[in-house]
């Protein structure tokens, strides 16, 4: 199928599993009662996303309260009392990060479960996210390595053993969420995209990295502010990308100020197209997200584009979010239609 449509990664969590419309909600249940009631959440976002057609699917990260510390919670070695005050995204914001104190080691498999869980419940392509070596390493402290890069590679040894984990239990596409790779772009080419191919190493599943420019949240819409009329940042980091053995990119496109013939940088790489604006509570109609999947057609072959929301919907409303999965499967349909 042309433009087969997949999303970032998240979706909100239902009002009954936890706060709405929060970027780090709080459960709203505890034990067995919380396990059930995530996997509940994620079967209806299953079946919402199948009924929208969306032909890669994802569990809408409903088992984790935020993308990094899902699985950093029950990696060893990070010493969660030890909060160091850290400039995250280049001092973009100011937050408490714990603090590495050692090599980290994972203590039991993070996501399999869920993985498996999901992988009963659909037939469609599946996709799992997990945080990216560089994105890590901007949300918790140097407490042990000396050297970023070093914290980076360690943290990708481990990611990759829960990737091929999940791989095993039939997951279709990884994806590593790399929002670190906008903001550090000299790291990315030293050392960022190697690490991201240790984190993906042996995979033989699709792999995928997400690099976006955050959520539609105060501290990132003042950043933005900043990047002047055009977003070249990727224009920075594409060519090494596209060298690498990483096979999809998700990149933003649609109301942000990227202009789309950077995708030209990535001749070899299958593109995930953002023609979903999250920082915006306006659902887009077909037409628009057909508009935008036609723009990117002025700059690669139909074969290799995926349309794709810009990043994770967690911090919209439900009905927001899911109007929003109607007009991506809907526009991706009319795109279809159109060129044929
Ligand atoms: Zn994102």
């Amino acid at each position: 199928m042309l433009f087969p449509p997949t999303i970032a990664g998240s979706l909100p969590k239902p009002s009954w599993l936890a706060e709405t419309e929060k970027l780090w909600p709080k459960w709203k249940l505890e034990g067995d009662a919380l396990a059930q009631a995530k996997r509940d959440a994620a079967l209806i976002w299953i079946k919402e996303q199948e009924d929208a057609g969306i032909e890669i699917v994802s569990d809408g990260e409903q088992f984790r309260t935020h993308f990094v510390h899902g699985f950093l919670e029950t990696v060893e070695d990070i010493d969660w009392d030890l909060k160091t005050k850290m400039g995250i995204r280049n001092n973009r914001y100011v937050v408490d990060v714990p603090t590495v104190t050692g090599r980290p080691k994972r203590s039991r498999p993070v996501h399999a479960q869920e993985a498996a869980f999901c992988r009963a419940h659909t037939k469609k392509g599946l996709k799992f996210t997990l945080p990216g070596p560089m994105t890590i390493c901007d949300t918790l402290a140097d407490g042990h390595f000396g050297r970023r890069a070093d914290m980076a590679m360690a943290f990708a040894e481990i990611l990759n053993e829960e990737a091929l984990e999940l791989e095993a239990e039939g997951v279709d596409t990884i994806q590593f969420d790399e929002p670190a790779f906008n903001v550090f772009m000299d790291d990315v080419n030293e050392w960022g995209i190697a690490a991201l191919e240790r984190a993906a190493r042996g995979l033989k599943c699709t792999t995928a990295v997400h690099i976006c420019y955050g959520y539609g949240i105060e501290a990132n819409l003042k950043w933005k502010e900043t990047l002047g009329a055009e977003w070249r940042q990727y224009e920075a980091i594409f060519p090494a990308i596209n060298r690498s053995s990483i096979r999809q990119v998700s990149l933003e496109c649609t109301n942000s100020h990227v202009p789309i013939s950077l995708i030209g940088l990535l001749p070899d790489k299958e593109l995930l197209i953002g023609v979903i604006d999250v920082a915006s509570n306006t659902i887009e109609t077909p037409e628009q997200v057909a508009g935008t999947i036609t723009e990117a057609l002025k700059h690669a072959d139909a074969a290799r584009i995926l349309p794709c929301t810009n990043c994770g919907m967690a911090p919209l409303s439900r009905t927001v979010a899911s109007g929003k999965l109607k007009a991506l499967g809907a526009g991706a349909e009319l795109a279809r239609r159109q060129l044929g």
